[in-house]
Formats: C-alpha cells, structure tokens, sequence
C-alpha cells in the first residue's frame, strides 16, 4: 500500500487562519508525525485528520521554536495518559539534544507526576546525532544537521516502504552543507515564507527564510521530483495553492504542491 503524507498545518509561526507547519507520514495503520504545531490545537487537527493517537508511535522533531515544540508537549501528555491507563503501546520522540532537554524540561514543569513517570518507558527518547539513522513507523529515515543560523536544527531524509524518498528540510532555506542528504529526492518539503513578489512586505531574507520562487530554485539544483511547499503567511489563503504554485513552476518544472490543512498526499 502507498504511503500518505497528510498536513495537519501549513503556516508559519504566527498564523491565525490555519495552522503551524507539521504533517504525519501513514504507512498502514500506523502514523508518524513530524513536528506538532504550537499548542493543543494539535489534539483538534489529528481529530479532523482521522489520526487516533492510539496510531501514533513516532514523532520526530525538527527544532524548539515554539511553533513546533509545543504542540508536541500536548501529544506527550495525551500519549502517556492513555498509556497510564493501558491504551497507548509508547510513542517514541527522535531529536536532537538540545529538543530532548527542552522537551524533558516543559514535562518536569507541566505535566503531573503520573505522567512524569511514564517518560523513558511509555514515552521514549531517541537522541540523534547530525547523520545518525532511525527506523519510525517503517520509514528507514537519516537524520542531518540543517545549519541552520537561529537555533540547532534538524532534517531528515526518509526512504519510504517503496523504495522512493523523501527529504524534509526543516523550517530554513537549504544550506548546500546539506547536499549528500537532499540531492535527488522523490518528495522535497520546503518552506516558503511568502511570495518572491512579496518580499518587501514581508522580508522573509532578514527572518532567514524563502520564497516559492527560492524553494523552486533549490528544488531544481536538487533535481527534486516533487516539490511541497509548506510554512507560508496566511494573508491569502484561498488563493495561496495556485500563487504560489504559479511562482514556484517559474523555476521548477517538476510537479509542485502547495496543500492545505488536512490535505492528504498519496506518495
Ligand atoms: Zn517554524
């Protein structure tokens, strides 16, 4: 059966009108998610999306920039809840050291001692190093240092049960450091802050990131397939998918995707 890439969000960190960027990977009946958003809305987006957190074992995240991070804080405390009451069979986080202090930290601070004792053994840690490998819900994946400029960041590159690739890069524009990782990629997800014709409203250079019209850019040095746009402003939502697509095509004659909330992806 193929896999499916389904976006529980699509904006960048200070939205209003959808929500931040993170997505689950399906493979079967078991789902993986990348990043969880910036709080409890997490919990009403995998509600919509149909994903039961019973189905939930891996997670894997990027950074702990708020609009990433938090999100996940509520992921763990449902998980542990229900494993506490013999639901959940574990989830597993993989991340690097500094998320795992940060997200070790916010549990000491805000769950209950109930809940506290079930991290490292209802709730797992896997720390990665910068090309370190991890298997999570059966997409063999390798973890890579995005070097970024803000805040330690990771992407990964994850073979999926058929053989085809897909790279996720993080919430920053590619840094060719990173090129062994993301070259040749069946699925390549970048952000896109907001359009090339934007720029000036919305200075995504000074906040390092890019613009459909970059992301197309990097997609095509990196001879990418498919291109998915994600982590974008909500100014124009309705209107979003087919601007910037249009933009992106400028430079990039693969096939490019920009989805909305809860949009489903066959890979
Ligand atoms: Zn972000």
């Amino acid at each position: 059966m193929a896999s499916k890439i389904i976006f529980l969000g699509t904006g960048n960190a200070l939205v209003t009108k959808c929500y931040n960027t993170c997505f689950a990977l399906q493979n079967g009946e078991e789902f993986f998610l990348t990043d969880a958003g910036g709080g409890n809305g997490i919990l009403a987006q995998l509600e919509k999306a149909s994903i039961p957190v019973t189905q939930v074992h891996s997670l894997f995240l990027t950074h702990s920039h708020t609009d990433h991070i938090l999100g996940v804080i509520w992921v763990i405390r449902l998980a542990a809840s229900l494993f506490t009451r013999g639901k959940h069979t574990g989830l597993t986080i993989y991340c690097h050291d500094e998320c795992e202090e940060k997200l070790r930290a916010f549990c000491r601070m805000t769950l209950t001692a109930k809940l506290q004792a079930v991290l490292d053994n209802g709730i797992r840690f896997v720390r990665l190093q910068d090309g370190g490998n991890f298997s999570a819900s059966g997409f063999a994946c390798t973890a890579f240092d995005i070097h970024s400029t803000k805040t330690k960041q990771f992407g990964y590159r994850a073979v999926l049960p058929d053989g085809q690739t897909l790279v996720c890069l993080g919430d920053e524009p590619y840094n060719p450091l990173c090129q062994q990782y993301a070259q040749q990629a069946d699925w390549l997800l970048s952000e896109a802050f907001c359009l090339y014709s934007q720029k000036e409203e919305f200075k995504p250079y000074e906040k390092h990131h890019s613009t459909a019209l970059d992301a197309a850019r990097t997609a095509r040095e990196l001879n990418a397939k498919n291109l998915i746009l994600y982590h974008t402003q909500d100014d124009c939502l309705p209107e979003r998918k087919r601007l910037y697509t249009a933009e992106a095509s400028r430079e990039f004659a693969g096939r490019v995707l920009v989805p909305d909330d809860l949009e489903t992806v066959l890979l």
